[in-house]
């Protein structure tokens, strides 16, 4: 064997010993309540397709209208000949519902912030990183090799020591909106008080507020009511409550531009399907037009939260369908969601390196396919399989 081969061998089975290794099975049927694995059939918390547009008659036929002009792919990258009309719609109509000038859309939301950060910052400069940002937003901030500097979960106070301590060159501030997997929201407001005291760029990544936050479904900063000028450089992707695929960045004509030019997940990459650009467009009309979606998504949440408190359920400061709940040891947590799974519940068993060690969690994520019922069922099995392992 290679030596190459052995260390790959060795890898893996430490992965399994640590209960640490990545099952990826196969689901059979579309975005909805249940998810079906071949001949199972579970009812499932898994999924980021939070309004349940993912398999919405008008975005198939958003799709169906955009292959019949378009076809398939986009045949080249943007710069070249793959940016379509149907692309220019799409940035046009999602800088209109961010309230920012202007938009650019990526083909997935990891390469939008690799393609932002890897932009604005080099090897002069910092970027501070609340502790808990997607893996994405730290990749971003490798490949720009800036100074890295992590601060306490939403502290602002820990981010205002490390800025005085750290900084260097142009620095820059960078959070999830919603963090994944905890589903707190970030002190946004504090965090564009402190860049714009600190003259730091702040970027905004909001994959899980979009749709979901905000009257409108405007995400985070709609719920706050922040501006551009509050929050210059805000992410959203496509994927999650959009339903769709791909990601896009908001701001002011100077920050798209620079995108354009200079962002090479953006240069380097072949353009977004048009179909996903009108399914996204489709999409866009609906998750503000609908208040339904968000409002049954609301009364879901509630009714989560207020069940697992009335169980003694380890419940974390979540307002958002994002619902964890904190088991801590690894191997606990597999069990848990083998039990639940045995009893066709299927919920997230989120670890390390996801989330800090020890920190192990149960991940609920609720959407607007399920009901109270459904809600109701799950507290149910959860509890009882708790109280039999922790
Ligand atoms: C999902 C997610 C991304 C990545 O978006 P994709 O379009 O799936 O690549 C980035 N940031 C956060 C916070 C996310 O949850």
């Amino acid at each position: 064997m290679s030596t190459l081969d052995q260390k790959l061998l060795e890898r893996l089975a430490a992965q399994h010993t640590a209960q640490l290794y990545r099952y990826y099975s196969t689901r059979s049927n579309a975005c909805m309540a249940s998810a079906e694995y071949g001949q199972e059939n579970y009812l499932a918390f898994i999924s980021n397709d939070y309004l349940g547009l993912a398999n919405h008659p008008a975005l198939i036929e958003a799709v169906q209208k955009a292959t019949a002009i378009y076809g398939v792919g986009s045949g080249a990258a943007h710069a070249v000949s793959g940016h379509c009309a149907i692309h220019e719609e799409l940035e046009q109509a999602l800088a209109k519902f961010t309230g920012r000038t202007a938009a650019i859309v990526f083909s997935t939301g990891y390469m939008a912030n690799l393609g932002v950060l890897s932009t604005l910052a080099g090897e002069k400069d910092s970027i501070f990183a609340d502790r808990l940002v997607h893996a994405s937003l730290i990749d971003g901030i490798r490949l720009s090799g800036a100074r890295l500097v992590r601060y306490q979960h939403n502290s602002i106070e820990n981010l205002q020591t490390k800025l005085s301590r750290y900084r260097q060159g142009q620095a820059l501030i960078a959070s999830d909106g919603v963090f994944s997997m905890d589903g707190d929201i970030a002190p946004i407001p504090e965090l564009a008080q402190i860049a714009q005291e600190q003259d730091a760029a702040l970027l905004i990544d909001d994959a899980h507020g979009f749709g979901v936050l905000g009257k409108n479904g405007g995400g985070c900063c709609e719920h706050y009511n922040l501006n551009e000028q509050a929050v210059p450089i805000l992410m959203g992707t496509l994927s999650k409550a959009f339903g769709c695929f791909g990601a896009f960045v908001a701001g002011s004509e100077l920050l798209i531009e620079n995108l354009r030019q200079f962002a090479r997940t953006y240069m380097y990459t072949t353009a977004l399907p048009p179909l996903l650009a009108q399914a996204s467009l489709a999409s866009l009309e609906l998750l503000q037009k609908e208040n339904w979606r968000r409002e049954h998504l609301q009364q879901l949440i509630s009714y989560f939260r207020a069940g697992a408190q009335q169980l003694n359920l380890p419940i974390m400061p979540s307002t958002t369908p994002i619902q964890p709940l904190l088991v801590g040891d690894n191997e606990k947590l597999i069990k848990l969601q083998t039990t639940l799974k045995q009893q066709g519940f299927l919920v997230g068993a989120i670890r390390p390196p996801t989330v800090p060690t020890n920190t192990a969690r149960l991940r609920i994520s609720l959407n607007v396919h399920h009901t109270q019922q459904d809600v109701e069922n799950l507290l149910t099995v959860i509890a009882a399989a708790m109280a039999n392992f922790i």
